[in-house]
């Protein structure tokens, strides 16, 4: 987990140029790792870093432009967590990720071959290296983090300097004189929005995107469904009944509230999934704004498909490579599904499998597909509820950037079942 210290030096706006083609932004310092949380943690105190001033920007371009979002103590904390080679040692061991990837960039070829592509967010420079050798002329390899100094050196063994560019700072602070074509990034968090990447994606595109350019990954939709895992409500709380022959189970309100205060991310089976999903975000790349993130809140009402105690919520994602939905001139839309079974409600946002006439290539974290590094995000009530098969469960649930730090997520979920209703607040940090 993520430790700040208070000794923050610094931001990581752009910067001056080294001798290698290198661009440098200056150190982003302020923190030590101390064991990460896998992928994605950040934590920091407020402190303004009073906004990542760039020698690069002439004045008149930053009048024109409206001024970056300061950089803060809480972004110099998660730029200097990416800076620990196992975040990137993980996500590039995630095979399903990487492959997806490097398969997406060279199917879109025609689209990248002698073109000009900025890999927002390049980490060790992988993405950027497989769209050079899909034939792109020129990329912009951008990350705030120290890993980009790696980058550089990956890029040089390779003797792509000629076509990569590290400019190491935020997206939202350096400079690139040309125009874009495509803008290839992996930006996804815990339950998709957890992290706040996807607005980095969307100032590259209102920055430098030719109209009409592509984005790798185009599409990304947030799923949730009621599931029940007996197993793991036994192994946390049930487990202080007996131990050791002993009744330990004055322990259970502290065990449910220890276990299940704060989302979990674990790997589930589809078998614990207890109805479809239903969608909760859907976000076409090319046209949401970063307003939208904000506040993400959707309605859902769900029947299950079984008797079971049912234990909480899953909510996983999948993103798509390209290809808009066929039959659709409205890229807003959410996605279409194969048809549910017949017994199965029949709200569309709830139907289960995503239909990819057009076989866009697609990334899936569900649980039915092999696992990912993003495993799913479950979140557990601290009592089951036995459902019936049939029994409806309805509610909403509404997603906030934290107020504390934007790039913590609060989850507020509402939800009624068999003439009872909850309130669940928790925080994904
Ligand atoms: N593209 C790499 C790394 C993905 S992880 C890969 O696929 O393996 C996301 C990376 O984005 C991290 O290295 C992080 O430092 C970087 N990043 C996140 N927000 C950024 C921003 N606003 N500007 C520059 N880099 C950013």
């Amino acid at each position: 987990m993520f430790q700040p210290t208070s000794d923050g030096n610094g931001g990581s706006g752009g910067g001056g140029t080294l001798g290698n083609g290198y661009h440098h932004g200056g150190g982003s310092g302020g923190g030590h790792l101390t064991g990460h949380r896998l992928r994605r943690g950040c934590r920091g105190r407020s402190r303004d870093h009073g906004g990542g001033s760039n020698p690069r920007v002439s004045q008149q371009q930053q009048e024109k432009e409206k001024a970056p979002p300061p950089c803060t103590d809480f972004d110099v904390a998660y730029f200097h967590s990416y800076a620990h080679l196992g975040i990137h040692e993980e996500m590039i061991k995630d095979r399903v990720r990487t492959e997806t990837y490097r398969n997406a960039i060279f199917q879109h070829r025609d689209r990248i071959a002698g073109k000009v592509v900025v890999d927002v967010g390049c980490g060790t420079g992988i993405l950027s290296i497989f769209c050079a050798q899909a034939g792109a002329r020129r990329v912009y390899a951008v990350d705030a983090s120290d890993i980009a100094v790696q980058a550089n050196e990956v890029i040089k063994a390779n003797n792509l300097s000629d076509t990569i560019i590290v400019l190491h700072g935020r997206v939202e602070d350096v400079e690139i004189e040309d125009k874009v074509d495509v803008i290839v990034s992996e930006w996804m968090g815990y339950m998709l929005l957890y992290e706040s990447m996807l607005g980095s994606v969307i100032t590259a595109r209102d920055r430098w995107l030719k109209p009409g350019g592509l984005i790798l990954p185009s599409y990304a939709t947030l799923y949730m469904a009621p599931i029940s895992h007996p197993d793991r409500y036994g192994e946390s709380i049930d487990f202080w009944r007996n131990v050791y022959g002993i009744d330990m189970s004055v322990m259970m309100p502290l065990a449910k509230q220890c276990a299940f205060e704060e989302p979990s991310v674990e790997t589930i089976s589809g078998e614990n999934v207890l109805t479809w999903p239903h969608v909760v975000k859907h976000v076409d790349c090319c046209t949401i704004t970063i307003h939208e993130l904000e506040t993400v809140s959707t309605r859902f009402k769900f029947k299950s498909m079984m008797r079971a105690p049912f234990h909480g919520f899953v909510f996983w994602f999948d993103v798509e490579f390209g290809v808009p939905a066929i039959n659709s001139s409205d890229s807003n839309a959410p996605p279409a599904f194969v048809e549910a079974p017949d017994n199965q409600v029949t709200d569309t946002s709830q139907r289960k499998k995503r239909a990819n006439p057009n076989e866009a290539l697609v990334l899936s974290t569900a649980p039915e597909e092999p696992p990912t590094h993003w495993q799913q995000t479950l979140i557990y009530f601290y009592d089951p509820i036995e459902v019936e098969q049939d029994q409806l469960i309805e509610g909403s649930v509404t997603l906030t950037q934290s107020k504390e730090n934007p790039r913590f997520m609060n989850i507020h979920l509402e939800y009624a079942s068999g003439g009872r209703s909850f309130v669940k607040e928790s925080v994904m940090r």
